[in-house]
């Protein structure tokens, strides 16, 4: 079956890096209402893959928020931690049909080749066709040649030159950590993912993605990259830029804010709304269409005051 005529299956899947915050809130709203507004189950991830980035007790915090902010997701929550097996296996599936490699190359030693979208190092193929003499693997790649395209159902067509643009990506790493790439597609495959909704931030990774998809033989599901919050200095919100953690006890300001940064025009009074009155608002009225087809953009209360 194509996947566009499977029944909608759309996810959100936050890493556990630390609290959620009002941008990691727009991505939940946003690829939640729209795996409503298609009658369609919305799925939860934590990305925990990744473990020396992993925050103790942030995973907890971020599914306690979400259950206040209301919430309600479909099955069980996949933790990645959980599923490594499944991604040993996607590897070995690459290796055999030889679409990866070992990679001796320090970070350091790539520390001058060209900087790829996403700000990771475009690799000038150095072990590409068997490692120096003498040297360790420090990591696992895949091939990456040939040209992905594919069109964002909000930022429009998308084509990616992956051999001039992104460069052998890193699927293992020496410490035995799967990268976020490899670890992402397997679960959305397994998960029977149909659309993903989420920042524009990973816009850079989608061609790697979908490389990853083509070579697994899994379906490419639908894609709709929402614009990014960022602060008045045009950096993400994130822990890095100390962004300021969601407030539990009063979800409905938050809520009403992260529809009008989506473009959904929620009436003034809604922010004093209760909590159901807000999602059943945002339920009727949610339209991807509206969504500003920007990459980036300041939340609503600084950008009406700049
Ligand atoms: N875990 C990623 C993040 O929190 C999101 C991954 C995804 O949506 O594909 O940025």
């Amino acid at each position: 079956m194509s996947i566009a005529s499977r029944p909608y299956v759309g996810r959100f899947a936050p890493s556990p890096t630390g609290p959620l915050h009002f941008g990691s809130l727009v991505a939940a709203v946003g690829s939640f209402l729209e795996a409503r507004a298609h009658g369609g189950r919305w799925l939860l991830r934590i990305e925990d893959v990744d473990a020396p980035r992993t925050t103790p007790g942030a995973a907890d915090g971020i599914i306690a928020t979400l259950a206040r902010f209301g919430f309600e997701w479909d099955g069980d929550i996949v933790w990645q931690s959980g599923r490594l097996d499944a991604y040993r296996q996607a590897f070995e599936q690459l290796q055999a049909a030889g679409h990866v490699f070992a990679c001796a190359c320090t970070r350091r030693e790539l520390a001058d080749s060209t900087l790829a979208r996403d700000g990771s190092r475009i690799y000038p193929g150095t072990c590409r066709n068997g490692l120096p003499p003498g040297r360790a693997p420090h990591a696992w790649r895949v091939r990456a040649e040939g040209t992905v395209a594919f069109v964002d159902r909000i930022q429009g067509p998308q084509r990616e030159d992956l051999g001039s643009e992104v460069g052998d990506f890193v699927v293992l790493r020496g410490d035995g950590q799967f990268a976020y790439q490899l670890a992402v597609v397997v679960d959305d495959a397994a998960a029977g993912v149909t659309d993903i909704v989420r920042g524009a931030d990973l816009l850079g990774s989608t061609g790697r993605q979908i490389h990853l998809q083509h070579l697994l033989g899994v379906p490419t599901p639908g894609y709709a990259h929402l614009p990014v919050v960022v602060n008045a200095a045009g950096e993400k919100l994130s822990k890095q830029t100390l962004a300021a953690p969601l407030d539990d006890h009063a979800p409905t300001p938050s809520l009403a804010a992260a529809l009008a940064f989506l473009g959904q025009e929620p009436p003034a009074d809604l922010a004093r709304a209760s909590r159901d009155e807000i999602w059943a608002w945002a339920r009727a009225h949610w339209s991807l269409a509206c969504v500003p087809r920007q990459l980036c953009a300041l939340p609503p209360a600084q950008a009406a005051a700049s």
